[in-house]
């Protein structure tokens, strides 16, 4: 029998109840069980609103938001980028009444300090329970040995092998050529080698790799070639309005035909 996809989408980053309620909707309604979208959201350069606060993700205030969500029987997944954040996620969805069984926690592509990684894996062994899953992106420059090297890092800090996901979101712009404009360029072979080094599950990522509507369609038909375990993807109720990553995000009802493409 074919192994069960592990597919996530949603928004790039949480803004509003509204939002996450209506993604959690469409997911609801295509039996679709995982939901992302970040509650921290650091800008490449500090930017700030109109009354000169730093934008950084709306943080804790998704925390309502999420906890609804899991009352939906929906799995809602967050970056972690501090150990406090696994405590400030799994603590605000059971203080809003959320399921704390139902969250992923992943460990972005950015967050390359091997401390920070086992201490995020110790917190969620003291503070979540076993059903929560830490999902691994790859680092932004090529390298398997420091890709494998997160993982026994978590691992090494005492993480069950069967609660780690992978995914791969591409590597940072090198010299190879690029010619369709790809975000960062994704390298199929060594994500089916740590794949099959690691024996974990492995998702494509093809909104970070993509980077435009058009290279996000054109990477999940790639992606499609190979064994990958799933996807996470980012859509959006109104793409063109989302705060981050407006370029790149699909609309929530391109799904039925995202879930073709990927498989259920
Ligand atoms: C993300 O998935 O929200 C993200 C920021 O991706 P990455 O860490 O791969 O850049
Ligand atoms: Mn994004």
């Amino acid at each position: 029998m074919e192994r069960q996809k592990i597919n996530i989408f949603g928004p790039c980053a949480a803004e509003s109840h509204d939002q996450i309620i209506t993604v959690a909707n469409a997911l609801k309604e295509r039996n679709v069980g995982i939901m992302r979208a970040s509650w921290w959201k650091p800008r490449s350069e500090p930017v700030f609103d109109a009354k000169g606060k730093l934008i950084e993700g709306v943080g804790t205030k998704a925390a309502p938001w999420f906890a609804e969500a899991t009352n939906m029987g929906i799995t809602v997944a967050t970056e972690v980028m501090l150990p406090i954040h696994v405590k400030q996620v799994m603590r605000g969805i059971i203080k809003n009444g959320g399921n704390p069984e139902k969250i992923l926690l992943w460990l972005g592509s950015r967050n390359q300090n091997q401390l920070i990684q086992r201490r995020v894996a110790e917190v969620m062994l003291d503070e979540a329970p076993s059903s929560v899953k830490l999902m691994i992106k790859n680092q932004p420059w090529q390298d398997r040995k420091h890709w494998v090297g997160i993982v026994k890092h978590v691992v090494g800090a005492g993480f069950p092998p069967e609660r780690i996901i992978m995914c791969h979101r591409g590597f940072a712009l090198g010299n190879e050529p690029n010619p369709n404009r790809l975000r960062n360029l994704p390298n199929w072979e060594m994500a089916m080698r740590v794949r099959e080094k690691t024996g974990l599950p492995m998702l494509i990522d093809p909104s970070h790799v993509g980077g435009t509507r058009a290279n996000v369609w054109r990477i999940l038909k790639e992606a499609a070639q190979f064994p990958f375990d799933g996807v996470m993807l980012e859509v959006h109720p109104d793409p063109d309005k989302a705060t981050t990553d407006a370029k790149q995000q699909l609309s929530i009802t391109d799904l039925d035909q995202i879930l073709q493409i990927c498989g259920k």
